[in-house]
C-alpha cells in the first residue's frame, strides 16, 4: 500500500529542463498514467520514482516519507520495461523466482508465489523454458509475473506493451488492467499511446515538453481538455480544431459559421469532436459544407475527413452512409458541442 507524492519535482541537465515543477499526489491503489509525446519527461519522472535518476529540486515522497535520497532497492518499486530485462540463461520460473531471492524472501514460500505470480498471467505451462524460446507476448508476461511476484507497494511500468503487435497489446492490456485490479497496488504507467492511457488510467497526466499540462480521469480529459495540445493529442481522430474569430457569440473561421456560442467576443481556436458533428438534415445546409477528402470504413461506423478552409476535418457517421471521394456534403456542428480555446495561448477559455 503505498501513496505517492511528488512536491515540486524538477529535472535539469545544464540549461535543459526534463521536468518541471512537477506537483502531484498520486493515491494509494491508483492506477496512474503519464501520457505524452517522445521526450515529454514521462520516463523522467517515473526513473525519479524508482530512485534511477536524482532529483534535481523538489521531494518525492511514499507513504509520507522522502525518498530522495533512498536506493532504488529499498524503496519496495517494482519495475516493468519495454525491453523486458529478463536474464537469457534462466528459465522462466527462475526468472519469476529472482525478486524472492534477491529480497531474501522465506525460501519455502518461493514455489507457491512463483506458481501463484505464473499463473496470474497464464504461463504455467512455460515454466522450464529459457527467454529465447518464448514470443514476445509470453516475455512480457514474464516480466510482469516477475513484478507481480514479491507484491511490492509500487509497479512502474514504462511502455511495457510497446514491443507486441497490435493483438497482443490489446490483450496484454487487458490482463495489466485485470492484475491491477486484483493486486489493487499503486501504478504508475507511462505510455505515448492515448488510447492504452484512456483504457487503462484512473487518472491521466498529460505531458508535454517537461510539463504537465492537465491531470484528470479519461472522460475529464477527453470532454473538458485544458488546452489545444490535450485536445489534439486525445481522441482517434483528434479534435478538429479550426482558427477564427467570435464576435457577439458567432464564430467565422474559413469556411464556416457557428452561431449561438456563449464566449466572449476575441481571437479563438474552435474544436469539435468527429463524433459531436452530424451530417445535415436532407435539403438543408450544415455549418460546414465542403467536399469529401476520404471515406474510412470502420466496421461499426464510417469515418469522413472533407477539406474544409485548407485543413482536413473529420467527422464520424453510421457504417451505412456511403458516398465517393469528391462528393461535396454539409454538416451540422451544434453550439452545445464546441470547444472554446483562447487563439494565442491555446487555453480553454
Ligand atoms: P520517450 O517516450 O521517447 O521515452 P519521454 O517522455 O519518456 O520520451 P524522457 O526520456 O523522460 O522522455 O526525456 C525527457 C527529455 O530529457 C528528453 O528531451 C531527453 O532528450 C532528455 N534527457 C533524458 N535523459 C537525459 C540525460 N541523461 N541528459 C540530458 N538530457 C536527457
Amino acid at each position: 500500500m503505498a501513496e505517492i507524492q511528488l512536491r515540486n519535482v524538477n529535472k535539469r541537465w545544464g540549461s535543459f529542463v526534463g521536468v518541471d515543477s512537477f506537483d502531484l499526489t498520486i493515491a494509494d491503489r491508483e492506477f496512474l498514467v503519464l501520457l505524452g509525446p517522445s521526450g515529454c519527461g514521462k520516463t523522467t519522472t517515473m526513473r525519479m520514482i524508482a530512485g534511477l535518476e536524482d532529483i534535481t529540486e523538489g521531494d518525492i515522497l511514499i507513504d509520507g516519507k522522502v525518498v530522495n535520497d533512498l536506493d532504488p532497492k529499498d524503496r519496495d518499486v517494482a519495475m516493468v520495461f519495454q525491453s523486458y530485462g529478463l536474464y537469457p540463461h534462466m528459465n522462466v520460473y527462475e526468472n519469476i523466482r529472482f525478486p524472492l531471492k534477491v529480497r531474501k524472501a522465506d525460501p519455502a514460500e518461493h514455489d507457491e508465489r512463483v506458481r501463484r505470480a505464473s499463473a496470474m498471467v497464464e504461463l504455467d505451462d512455460f515454466l522450464h523454458r529459457k527467454p529465447a524460446e518464448l514470443s514476445g507476448g509470453q516475455r512480457q508476461r514474464v516480466a510482469l509475473a516477475r513484478a507481480i511476484v514479491r507484491t511490492p507497494s509500487v509497479f512502474l511500468m514504462d511502455e511495457p506493451l510497446s514491443n507486441l503487435d497490435a493483438k497482443l497489446r490489446v490483450s496484454t492490456r487487458a490482463q495489466i488492467k485485470n492484475l491491477s485490479h486484483e493486486l489493487k497496488v499503486t501504478t504508475v504507467y507511462v505510455t505515448h499511446d492515448q488510447i492504452e492511457a484512456m483504457t487503462l488510467a484512473d487518472r491521466v497526466v498529460v505531458m508535454k515538453q517537461g510539463k504537465v499540462q492537465q491531470v484528470g480521469t479519461p472522460t475529464d480529459i477527453y470532454d473538458n481538455p485544458a488546452n489545444t495540445f490535450v485536445a489534439s493529442f486525445i481522441g482517434s481522430p483528434a479534435m478538429n480544431l479550426m482558427d477564427g474569430t467570435i464576435k457577439d457569440g458567432t464564430f467565422t473561421g474559413k469556411n464556416v459559421e457557428i452561431n449561438g456560442l456563449s464566449a466572449a467576443d476575441g481571437e479563438v481556436t474552435l474544436g469539435f469532436r468527429a463524433e459531436d458533428a452530424g451530417l445535415a438534415e436532407a435539403g438543408q445546409k450544415g455549418q460546414i459544407t465542403a467536399p469529401i477528402y476520404t471515406v474510412e470504413l470502420l466496421g461499426d461506423a464510417v469515418m469522413l475527413a472533407v477539406k474544409a478552409g485548407g485543413q482536413l476535418v473529420s467527422v464520424k457517421t453510421t457504417k451505412e452512409f456511403r458516398a465517393e471521394i469528391g462528393d461535396e456534403i454539409s454538416f451540422a456542428v451544434p453550439s452545445d458541442i464546441c470547444h472554446i480555446f483562447d487563439r494565442a495561448s491555446g487555453e480553454r477559455v
